[in-house]
């Protein structure tokens, strides 16, 4: 149970985010209203959320499809949309079609056809982000910058697919000059992908930005940023598989 004490200090913390995101904004001559609040809750409890869902935040992200079920299936979001952010599974894609309003984290032509066969069962266009490796890290998921063109190509012509733009996480390890440098890029990226003028795609969606970095995120060009531990604190691993 959430004490009245977590409830405040949570509720403070995203006025401060959004106070933040707003200056942010306006430093960089955008309008404030462009950026939307995720609030990445991987590990955090159906209580947490649905306390959570009441504040300021646009939207949420899982990274697992076990914890986008249960919490969408809980409602816990109160209406709100829930985007799927993590690595996501081919064998697990049944589960997140037509649950996440938007699949942030697709990197691969064999997700897409699974994503477009799901999407026509069900008579519904999923929306859709290229995940982008923008930091050419070996461990992590997303395409190269170099290997977004095929990829795009081919969501752009599924019939029950939108894509709606690109996500990307930055190396941990870059410094805050390295990791502005990664966010203008994606910018850059994404302005070039949208001149390429597809006719089923609508690039207006740029993900990325999390607690440490979120403000030069919005400086750079983000529409949504994914905040998960200055929202609800620290994650306990421990607690949860
Ligand atoms: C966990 C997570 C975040 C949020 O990270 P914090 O550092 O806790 O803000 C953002 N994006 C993705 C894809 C994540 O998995």
């Amino acid at each position: 149970m959430m004490t009245e004490a977590q409830k405040q200090q949570m509720a403070e913390a995203v006025a401060r985010i959004r106070a933040a995101m707003a200056e942010a904004a306006r430093r960089a001559g955008r309008d404030p209203g462009e950026v939307a609040l995720c609030a990445a809750c991987k590990t955090r409890t159906v209580e947490e959320v649905r306390y959570s869902a009441g504040l300021p935040i646009d939207l949420f992200g899982e990274n697992h499809v076990q914890e986008l079920v249960e919490k969408t299936d809980a409602g816990a979001y109160h209406g709100k949309p829930g985007h799927f952010i993590g690595h996501l599974q081919t064998n697990k894609v049944n589960k997140v079609v037509g649950r996440a309003a938007l699949i942030q984290s697709v990197d691969s032509v064999r997700l897409l056809d699974k994503i477009e066969a799901a999407a026509a069962r069900l008579g519904m266009v999923q929306e859709i982000l290229i995940e982008i490796n923008i930091g050419a890290e070996e461990s992590k998921s997303g395409v190269g910058p170099e290997d977004l063109w095929p990829l795009l190509d081919a969501a752009a012509a599924k019939e029950h697919l939108r894509v709606r733009g690109l996500m990307a996480i930055p190396p941990a390890d870059a410094d805050e000059t390295a990791t502005r440098r990664f966010f203008a890029a994606m910018r850059e990226l994404l302005a070039k992908a949208a001149a390429r003028g597809y006719e089923r795609a609508q690039m207006d969606v740029l993900s990325m930005g999390m607690s440490h970095d979120y403000a030069a995120a919005i400086e750079e060009g983000a529409t949504i940023v994914r905040v998960g531990t200055a929202i609800y604190g620290a994650r306990d691993y421990s607690k949860k598989a």
